[in-house]
């Protein structure tokens, strides 16, 4: 069972009035990579911090202990103006995990965050009711442990400041320009220039919200036994059910995760239950139906930047159709959006300008989220003896390294260790 550490009571200080130069609202996949890119960024244009990014503190060495309070502030060198970055979250930092924590090995490294891997899968699996293929991926999956990777992520987020806060919503439009954004939270009104809603699949600060289950948005739910089942095979992979008995349209997963495994069924239709489907998949596996978790996410690209506002992860759409991987593509567009506050805040261009890129960057990517929502209509469509055969086609060397290359290419690695453009 989760334990609630989120403050309570006379700890919960009013933030009314609150005025910073970036508000950061969700601590989570997306809002903590923004929240590090910013501080790489201001390190970049420091140069007493080095000028290359292989210089940066990595794999979350003590920067700082989480979380930080009071008035912390990072220094951006450019001009010697400190720059207030504030990060706000329902929750504290790495409280309340909501996905099975897989992400490909090399976003592990290049977020420099290997420090909260639990286990490695080489392989994937992929089971039907006729039968089952194991394929060799061209690269890994990695399971980690949430809190562990949001501190690691955190320690590297310079002295941007946390606070827990609920975010109810905007007050009021941008006003153009670079006018400051008015963002409601249960702690009072804060105001920024650069607002980041990386709240998630409700798109808090866009109106109206995405509300399920009228909107395209999966829904997912799995249990954490503790240990492997006597007997149960460690298999080293990542393995998927694809069985209409499971869930007629969606999947099902085993994540192992060193101590624990990560059992779990994901529903493409909102309006699909998946708890019994959940409770009756680990029971299958001979694993203890124990420490739920679940959530909603999207499977359709939305709108990057709305009304001055920009949007990251699962607000955004980030989260592939299909698969539902959503922890790299967060990292990607987080990372893509922190160059932009950055490009800002060092006076490159103003805030509109820099809105339009970062919409324009993610919208370049509405193809491969197009051609990954095909066939997620496709694959429950198909009759099942014609998918085992085209998985067992998958399986063979040469197209499974083809597929998987095309798939992490689109949000690939190197991106974060690159130089911005
Ligand atoms: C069961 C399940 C398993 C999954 N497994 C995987 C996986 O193995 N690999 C993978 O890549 N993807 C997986 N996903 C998808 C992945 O979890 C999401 O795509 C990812 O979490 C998106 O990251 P994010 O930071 O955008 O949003 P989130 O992780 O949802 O974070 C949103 C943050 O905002 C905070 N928040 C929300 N509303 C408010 C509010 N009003 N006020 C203040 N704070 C608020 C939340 O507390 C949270 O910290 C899974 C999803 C589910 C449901």
């Amino acid at each position: 069972m989760t334990t609630r550490a989120t403050k309570r009571g006379a700890e919960r200080t009013s933030l009314d009035g609150t005025e910073v130069d970036v508000l950061i609202c969700g601590a989570s996949f997306a809002g903590l990579a923004v929240a590090r890119e910013l501080a790489r960024g201001a390190a970049r244009s420091d140069p007493n911090a080095g000028s290359s990014r292989s210089e940066l503190p990595t794999d979350g060495e003590a920067v700082r202990e989480l979380p930080t309070d009071g008035e912390a502030v990072r220094e951006l060198p450019t001009d010697g103006e400190a720059v207030r970055v504030l990060v706000l979250d329902r929750y504290e930092i790495g409280e309340r995990a909501t996905s099975a924590c897989a992400v490909p090995t090399p976003w592990l490294e290049a977020m420099g965050a290997t420090r909260a891997a639990r286990q490695e899968l080489p392989d994937m699996t992929f089971a039907t009711p006729h039968g089952r293929v194991r394929c060799r991926l061209p690269w890994s999956w990695t399971a980690f442990d949430y809190a562990e990777l949001c501190r690691a992520l955190w320690a590297q987020a310079g002295a941007a400041r946390f606070e827990t806060a609920k975010v109810e919503g905007r007050d009021g439009g941008s006003g153009g320009g670079d006018a400051a954004i008015a963002v409601r939270t249960d702690r009072g009104t804060v105001r920024a220039r650069l607002v980041v809603d990386a709240l998630g699949w409700r798109r808090v600060l866009s109106q109206p919200h995405y509300q399920p289950p009228d909107a395209p948005l999966s829904r997912g739910l799995e249990v954490h036994p503790q240990r492997a089942a006597p007997g149960e095979e460690v298999t080293g992979a990542l393995d998927v059910w694809v069985e209409r008995e499971v869930v007629r349209r969606g999947y099902a997963w085993r994540v192992p995760a060193g101590g624990e495994a990560r059992i779990g069924v994901g529903s493409y239709d909102p309006r699909r239950h998946v708890k019994a489907p959940t409770v009756a998949l680990a029971e299958r596996l001979q694993a203890e139906p124990v420490r739920f978790q679940g959530n909603w996410f999207p499977h359709r690209l939305r709108p990057a930047t709305e009304d001055g506002v920009f949007f990251v992860g699962d607000s955004a759409g980030h989260c592939f159709p299909l698969s539902g991987e959503g922890i790299r593509t967060a990292f990607y567009f987080g990372i893509a959006c922190g160059r932009e506050l950055c490009g800002v805040l060092d006076g490159e261009r103003p805030r509109d300008a820099a809105l339009a890129r970062y919409h324009a960057f993610s919208a370049a990517h509405a193809h491969a989220f197009a051609v990954a929502g095909r066939v997620q209509r496709l694959v429950p469509a198909l009759p099942p003896r014609l998918l085992t055969a085209l998985l067992r086609l998958l399986a063979r060397g040469p197209l499974v390294d083809r597929a998987f290359g095309w798939y992490l290419d689109q949000a690939h690695p190197r991106f974060a260790t690159s130089r911005p453009a």
